[in-house]
C-alpha cells in the first residue's frame, strides 16, 4: 500500500539527514526491529524521504543515515509528484523467485559507482507501514531489486558485496575514491 506520508519532492541544499558512505562502519551494523511506530518515527520517515529526494535516490535504508532501525523508503518515480513513496518497516522476505536476473545498481552511499548485480527477479515481502498496519507486497523488476538492495542495508550488506567481477569493482571504486578493502563479499 502506498504511503500516506506527504513530502514535497524537491532537492534541498541542506537535506535533514547525513549520509554515510562505503568504508564507514555504520553501514556494516545490522538494524534492529522497530517496536514503536509513532510520530517520532514518521518524522524520521519524512526526513529520510527529503534526504533521498535531495540526493536523487530511489531508495534509502535507515542505516545509511546512521539509524539502526529496520526502516526503508522507496520511490521509483521521484520526479512524479503524484506517485506516493513506499515505506517499509521491519520487512521480511516471504518468497523469492528461482529466476535470477542481472541489472546495474547504484547506491547513495557509494556515489557514481554503478555495477551489475544478480538477484532473484521477484520477491514477496511482508512489512508494516508507517501507521503500523501489516502489509504484503509482490514485487518484480526494479521494485523487487530496490527492495532487496535496501533490505541488504538492514543486514549490513552493501550492493558491491554482491558484485562478481572483482576487477571492474576494484577499478570503479578507486576511480570514485573508495577502497576495495571496504568490500565484504557475500558467500
Ligand atoms: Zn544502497
Amino acid at each position: 500500500m502506498p504511503s500516506e506520508i506527504a513530502v514535497e519532492k524537491k532537492k534541498l541544499k541542506n537535506p535533514p539527514l547525513q549520509l554515510h558512505y562505503l568504508g564507514d562502519r555504520v553501514l556494516r551494523q545490522p538494524a534492529k526491529r522497530i517496536t514503536k511506530i509513532d510520530d517520532e518515527l514518521r518524522q524520521l520517515v519524512r526526513e529520510m524521504l527529503q534526504t533521498m529526494y535531495s540526493k536523487d535516490g530511489i531508495g534509502l535504508a535507515a542505516p545509511q543515515v546512521g539509524v539502526h532501525k529496520q526502516l526503508i523508503v522507496i520511490d521509483l518515480e521521484p520526479d512524479n509528484p503524484a506517485n506516493p513513496p513506499l515505506v517499509l518497516i521491519n520487512p521480511t522476505i516471504k518468497q523469492v523467485s528461482k529466476e535470477i536476473c542481472v541489472a546495474q545498481e547504484g547506491c547513495l552511499s557509494i556515489p557514481n559507482v554503478y555495477l551489475d548485480v544478480k538477484r532473484p527477479e521477484t520477491v514477496e515481502v511482508s512489512y508494516k507501514d508507517e501507521y503500523g498496519r501489516p502489509q504484503t507486497l509482490k514485487a518484480k523488476d526494479l521494485l523487487a531489486r530496490c527492495i532487496q538492495h535496501e533490505m541488504d542495508h538492514l543486514n549490513g550488506v552493501v550492493f558491491v558485496d554482491r558484485v562478481d567481477n572483482s576487477l571492474t569493482l576494484a577499478q570503479e571504486l578507486s576511480k570514485n575514491g573508495f577502497s576495495y578493502q571496504a568490500v565484504k563479499p557475500v558467500a
